[in-house]
């Protein structure tokens, strides 16, 4: 376990931006941007550029714009961009600007033009194999297509046709002129614009042509006055076309991109294409399914934000792609959710339970607290009555060694509540335990029996005032560690990552739990009411078990 931090950790990002203040660089501004493609939800992958983004802005008084990189319609859609801003806002951040890449269409529009003024870009009527092609290998210089050397006034003409819309969907590109022989094959006159006539769920049909992605990042961030651009490793050969770009033109800003390893959790997946897939497949119930390292997902297992942003400090950033432990992110959680999560009882799996010397109709109001470390979250009244409810793993007929739960003929504490001895076990006709018929001792309330000690402490619930719920036990979704190395991902899917019971008992007092409301089952895990659940039929997601102990 990593010490608690009080200050943030150093890492490489923050100390660049503190360098760059010192020498007073960007005028002493620091403006980042998170800028996820709506082309799904995000994931946990997401949270850490998230946290990162949006905590050094806040860190140094800067700003921080959320904007969608929505230069790929097809896969686009409004309902990833409103999932994005939600999750974002759940995690506990506010951007400084909403913005999108379609925001600049015409403006990127125009830099193209300018830069085939300048001799700087060409229109190719290349196929995309002819253009691999030339392009060459990391052994084997480009050669230039035969397009290259069109003339200013041709391109001109071209590109604007393209945009009229006179042509074919991929009948011409328009490439940036670079230099066909460089080491790095970004550089070999990559495509920056294509035609494509596809419906933007912004633009409608406004245009047929859309320019690429490393012609766009770049502009959009000077655009933005951004000044630390940061993104995961993968574009580290493609930050000098990011710069090429933007000295070609005139542009408020030169922002500097920054790369840092992106997240790898083991057991699970963070690839937003690998993602959709479980979800059109229906391996998971959706993107929110609980299994999900979506933020959607987190979410609806009772994760909290705060664990999120803790996770995401602990892991650090680096330059070197590590795989972090899926641990790690549970004990986040674990901590947030045990300091913060008030205790109640649950019955998963009951069993009844019947005191033969309590009174009929006698029940007593006991009251508990909410929080063993903490009596500011108060206490509560839970009834005990002649029958109650408890777990069925925590009976044993013939107890292994050292058992501390009830067996018969021995004794056990019911949480907050009084001894019991178990007598009898009643059996039904196929010999499965239906019911034990016990004894309690009333002089055990809040304080120990005379001359005997005993040991275990089980939780339990009153049969008639508790209430019928489903519990979910989700468990992770894969049963490997790097699913994602696998020659199929799926092949690694855990066969049991939802068991669910439906006939939980849960205490009086979660009657009107509201939905997301997170609570420690004491001494089952946390839980989390689930969107499903209803006045009469309460729904629990379990978010994660507590520590691997019986007792707690
Ligand atoms: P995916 O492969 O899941 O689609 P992506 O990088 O294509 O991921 P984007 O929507 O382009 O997804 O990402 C938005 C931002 O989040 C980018 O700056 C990207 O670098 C960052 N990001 C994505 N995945 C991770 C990750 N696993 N760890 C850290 N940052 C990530
Ligand atoms: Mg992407």
């Amino acid at each position: 376990m990593s010490t608690p931090e009080t200050q943030p950790a150093a890492n490489f990002i923050r100390h660049i931006i503190a360098k760059d203040l010192a020498e007073n660089k960007h005028q002493g501004r620091v403006a980042t941007r998170f800028p996820p493609e709506p082309n799904g939800y995000l994931h946990i992958g997401h949270a850490k550029s998230i946290c990162l983004n949006f905590g050094l802005a806040l860190e140094n008084q800067g700003t921080c714009n959320l904007r969608f990189d929505d230069t790929n319609p097809e896969k686009e859609s409004i309902e990833y961009m409103e999932s994005i801003e939600r999750d974002v806002s759940w995690i506990g951040f506010t951007w400084h600007e909403l913005r999108h890449a379609s925001d600049y269409f015409e403006q990127l529009y125009d830099f193209a033009v300018d830069l085939i003024k300048q001799g700087k870009a060409y229109v190719d009527s290349s196929t995309p194999e002819q253009i691999r092609e030339y392009r060459g290998t990391l052994t084997k210089p480009g050669i230039p297509s035969p397009d290259r050397e069109r003339s200013i006034e041709e391109n001109l003409d071209l590109f604007t046709r393209m945009r009229n819309g006179d042509f074919a969907d991929g009948q011409y590109v328009l490439r940036a002129k670079i230099d066909m022989a460089s080491s790095n094959m970004n550089m070999r006159d990559p495509t920056i614009y294509r035609i494509r006539r596809v419906h933007h769920h912004r633009t409608g049909d406004k245009w047929c042509i859309y320019p690429m992605y490393d012609y766009t990042h770049c502009i959009s961030d000077a655009l933005e006055a951004i000044t630390h651009s940061i993104c995961t490793l993968e574009f580290e050969d493609h930050r000098p076309l990011y710069d090429w770009v933007l000295d070609q033109i005139e542009v408020p800003c030169h922002p500097q991109q920054i790369e840092f390893a992106r997240l790898q959790l083991e057991y699970t997946i963070v690839s937003k294409r690998k993602l959709n897939q479980l979800v059109t497949e229906k391996h998971v119930h959706g993107w929110d399914d609980p299994r999900m390292p979506t933020i959607a997902g987190l979410r609806r297992a009772g994760v909290t934000p705060a664990a999120i942003r803790d996770f995401c400090e602990r892991i650090g950033v680096t330059k070197k792609d590590s795989w972090i432990e899926m641990a790690v992110l549970e004990n986040s959680i674990r901590e947030d959710l045990n300091e913060h999560s008030a205790r109640v009882m649950a019955v998963l799996d009951p069993l009844r339970v019947v005191i033969e010397n309590y009174p009929d109709d006698q029940v007593e109001q006991l009251e508990v607290g909410n929080h063993p470390q903490r009596p500011e979250l108060g206490t509560r009244k839970i009834p005990f009555s002649k029958v109650l409810l408890i777990e069925q793993e925590d009976f044993a007929e013939t107890p292994p060694p050292k058992y501390k739960r009830l067996t018969t003929g021995e004794e056990v504490r019911l949480r907050g509540a009084y001894v019991i001895r178990c007598n009898e076990v009643i059996k039904d006709a196929d010999g499965k335990i239906i019911e034990l018929r016990c004894s309690y001792d009333p002089d055990t309330l809040g304080k120990n029996p005379e001359g005997r000690k005993v040991k275990g402490v089980i939780h339990w619930v009153s049969e008639t005032h508790s209430l019928p719920a489903e519990v979910r036990l989700y468990d992770r979704l894969f049963c490997r560690p790097n699913p994602d190395m696998e020659a199929n991902f799926l092949d690694a899917l855990n066969p049991n990552s939802l068991q669910i019971l439906s006939q939980s008992r849960v205490e009086a007092s979660l009657k009107d739990a509201p939905v997301e409301s997170r609570y420690q089952f004491e001494r089952m895990g946390y839980f989390c009411v689930d969107k499903d659940s209803s006045p009469d039929q309460l729904v629990f997601n379990r978010t994660v078990t507590l520590r691997d102990t019986w007792d707690s």
